[in-house]
């Protein structure tokens, strides 16, 4: 079932109902996609109509922020709970070590994606990391055509937002691929370039918080959230 919060559509599902989801799509074959929804990602979805669509037209799309937790609550229709893309990438990738699958990098600085898939691959034995790619190229083909080449089951897409979510939309079929997903920043988690917050942190939902004190330079980012509960409220109010 699908939940509707300020115009964007989420999966009402677990983190493991998301995983087990995935590789039945990956399972089926043809291409499909999954966005990772956080507040600032609704704010900028109402001023763009084609990163809506592209939001709205995910085979899964998950709650990657507890704001968007907290708007679907106000907005008396609540999702189950947060369901960050890192972590649905990580139990994504264990299941793809299981199973042979093939993963692709792609996205950050040059160097982040190997990095990224050399932590990926000590931690789940077997797993076969088929190609990488940065994220700052001028042209697409080239692009396509090594995910094709490299024969990519599944490619992991860090690029930012919305750049990376139109390019899964767009380019995605193209590759050859069966499952992209839209992850930001995690790369440069799996790299060890960023640090991510405590568990007690991220159980709290003070994972945000975190972040902000390691980089107080997202003020401006995290300032806009609040936005999204209020504009939650509205909705509520007026009945929506
Ligand atoms: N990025 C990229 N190509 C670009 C712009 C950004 O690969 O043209 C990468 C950047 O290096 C970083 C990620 O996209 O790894 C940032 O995404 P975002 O800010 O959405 O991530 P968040 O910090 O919110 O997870």
């Amino acid at each position: 079932m699908k939940i509707e919060v300020l115009g964007v559509r989420f999966d009402d599902l677990s983190p493991e109902e998301m995983v087990r989801t995935a590789a039945s799509l990956i399972e089926a074959g043809g291409f499909h996609y999954a966005v990772t929804p956080n507040p600032e990602f609704l704010l900028t979805a109402q001023k763009n109509e084609a990163f809506r669509t592209v939001l709205n037209q995910a085979d899964l799309s998950m709650p990657d922020g507890i704001g968007v937790v907290y708007a679907s609550k106000i907005l008396g229709r609540s999702l189950k709970g947060r369901v960050p893309g890192i972590d649905f990438a990580e139990s994504l990738v264990a299941w793809m070590a299981r199973t042979g699958k093939r993963l692709y990098l792609l996205g950050s600085k040059p160097g982040v994606a190997e990095a990224a898939a050399e932590t990926l691959k000590g931690r789940y034995p077997g797993l076969i990391v088929c190609g990488t790619h940065d994220g700052y190229f001028q042209e697409d083909a080239p692009v396509v055509e090594a995910i094709r080449a490299a024969r990519a089951d599944v490619v992991l897409v860090g690029l930012g937002a919305p750049k990376q979510e139109l390019w899964m939309a767009r380019h995605g079929p193209e590759t050859g691929a069966k499952f992209m997903v839209g992850l930001g920043g995690a790369l440069d988690v799996f790299a060890g370039h960023v640090e991510r917050a405590p568990e007690a942190w991220q159980r709290a939902g003070m994972e945000w918080c975190y972040r902000l004190i390691k980089d107080p330079k997202r003020i401006n980012r995290m300032a806009k959230l609040p936005l999204v509960l209020v504009q939650a409220a509205g909705a509520r109010v007026r009945g929506k």
